[in-house]
C-alpha cells in the first residue's frame, strides 16, 4: 500500500558511514559547530491497549537539545488513525513505516489538531501516500498560509469518528495555545490527547505563545477538565504525559506571575 517514497533512506546512511570512516580522526574528534551528524528519529510508546504516543524531535538553531513533540496512533479493527503528523517529513515516513511494520495496518486517516509545524510538518508525506488528512476549517485556513500542505476542512467543533468499535471524539474547547487547538478523546481507553493546549508534566513554561490567547486558555483548559473527568491518561503536545493533574499543572503555569503580567487574568480558579 505504501508508495516507494516511504522507504527509509538506507543508502544515504551507508554512504554517510563510509564518509565518516574516510575522514581524518582529528576532524571526527571535533565536528564543526552546527554539523548535523545525529539524525532525529521517531519514538513510539504504548499508553493504553491499541493506543500509542508517537514522539518526534526538532532541533532549533543554536540549541543543542532537540525538542520533542507528541501525537497519537490508534489501532482499530479497520486500520490506524493518526492524531497529528511527526514534526517533519522524514520522521512522518518513519511513523508510516512503524504502523506498517509493527501494527501491520494501513493508516485510514489523520487529524491535525492545529496549524503549527509540530502538528502538521508531515502532511505532504501522508497525502503523497494517499492518506486523508482532516482538520477544522480554521486550521485548514491557517495551514493554507504555511507550507506543509492543506488538510481537508471536515472536522466540526465536535466530531465523532467511528472506526470498527473504536470511538474517537474531537472537540474544540476554545482558543488557548492556538486559536484552533483541538483535543481528542478516546472514551473506551480513557485517553485524552490535550495537544498543545495541555502542558507536559515536566513543563516549567508555556512554551511557544506566539499565537496563544492567554486570557481564554484557562477557560479552555477548565472546559476540557469538566468535559473529560474520567481521563486516565492525558497526553500533552510536548513532554511527559500523565493523568488529569496535567490540566491543573497547565492552569498553574497560566497563572504564574510571569504570565499574569502579560494578561488580564484574574485569580486562580
Ligand atoms: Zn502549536
Amino acid at each position: 500500500m505504501l508508495v516507494s517514497s516511504l522507504r527509509l533512506p538506507v543508502w544515504p546512511r551507508l554512504r554517510l558511514v563510509a564518509l565518516l570512516i574516510s575522514l581524518p580522526s582529528w576532524l571526527l574528534a571535533s565536528p564543526p559547530t552546527g554539523t548535523k551528524l545525529n539524525t532525529l528519529h521517531l519514538r513510539v510508546r504504548s499508553v493504553a491497549p491499541g493506543v500509542f504516543v508517537h514522539t518526534s524531535y526538532h532541533r532549533y538553531p543554536g540549541s543543542p537539545t532537540p525538542v520533542s513533540s507528541n501525537g497519537l496512533i490508534i489501532s482499530t479493527k479497520t486500520g490506524a488513525l493518526l492524531i497529528d503528523t511527526a514534526w517533519d517529513p522524514a520522521q512522518t515516513m518513519e511513523l508510516l513505516r512503524w504502523v506498517a511494520d509493527s501494527l501491520h495496518q494501513h493508516v485510514r486517516l489523520a487529524v491535525v489538531t492545529h496549524a503549527h509545524e509540530d502538528r502538521m510538518g508531515g502532511v505532504a508525506v501522508l497525502q503523497a501516500n494517499h492518506i486523508k488528512v482532516y482538520s477544522t476549517p480554521l486550521t485548514a485556513k491557517r495551514a493554507a498560509s504555511l507550507s506543509y500542505g492543506t488538510p481537508t476542512p471536515a472536522i466540526k467543533p465536535y466530531t465523532v469518528i467511528r472506526a470498527g468499535r473504536t470511538r474517537l471524539e474531537l472537540f474544540f474547547p476554545g482558543p488557548g495555545h492556538a486559536p484552533d487547538n483541538l483535543v481528542a478523546w478516546l472514551p473506551q481507553q480513557r485517553v485524552l490527547f490535550g495537544g498543545c493546549l495541555v502542558k507536559g508534566a515536566d513543563a516549567t513554561t508555556l512554551g511557544n505563545i506566539d499565537d496563544a490567547d492567554l486570557k481564554q486558555w484557562p477557560v479552555a483548559v477548565r472546559t476540557v477538565a469538566a468535559r473529560y473527568p474520567k481521563a486516565a491518561v492525558v497526553v500533552p503536545g510536548h513532554g511527559q504525559w500523565g493523568g488529569s493533574e496535567l490540566l491543573a499543572h497547565t492552569l498553574e503555569l497560566l497563572h504564574a506571575p510571569s504570565t499574569k503580567s502579560q494578561t488580564a487574568l484574574n485569580g486562580r480558579p
